[in-house]
């Protein structure tokens, strides 16, 4: 794990960027710019470029976040146990620098029944 320095992503990020990958923060539902991204592509993390997602595994889960239903590499990225806010839910980081990317649910479509529920804010995309 390479923890990005905090004063060069402050820089490099925006307010909500910083708050969502570094202090585990949430968008607003329904407010990400790819919420309804239908674009070919590939999502990075925002923070190091460690490529995340594929617009293949994209769908609309209505939960008002992109939603995936697989990761373009499982090894890069790492679920951790998340019991904040009174809940029991698994987190997802960025394997590589360890930005909070969102949460990942069991009631996903087939084949995977996986939905990783992602913040726009940590994902930079890249179409075709
Ligand atoms: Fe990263």
């Amino acid at each position: 794990m390479n923890k990005l320095d905090k004063e060069y992503l402050k820089k490099k990020l925006t307010t909500d960027e910083y708050n969502v990958t570094q202090n585990r923060g949430t968008e607003a539902p329904f407010s990400g710019k790819y919420l309804n991204n239908k674009m070919n592509g590939i999502y990075s993390c925002i923070c190091c470029g460690n490529e995340l997602f594929s617009s293949h595994h994209k769908y609309n889960s209505h939960s008002g976040w992109p939603s995936f239903f697989d990761t373009i590499n499982h090894q890069n990225i790492k679920s951790i146990t998340d019991t904040s806010h009174g809940m029991s839910r698994t987190e997802v980081v960025c394997n590589n620098c360890h930005s909070h990317l969102g949460h990942v649910f069991n009631d996903g479509p087939e084949p995977t029944k996986t939905r990783y529920c992602i913040n726009s804010l940590s994902l930079k995309f890249e179409d075709e």
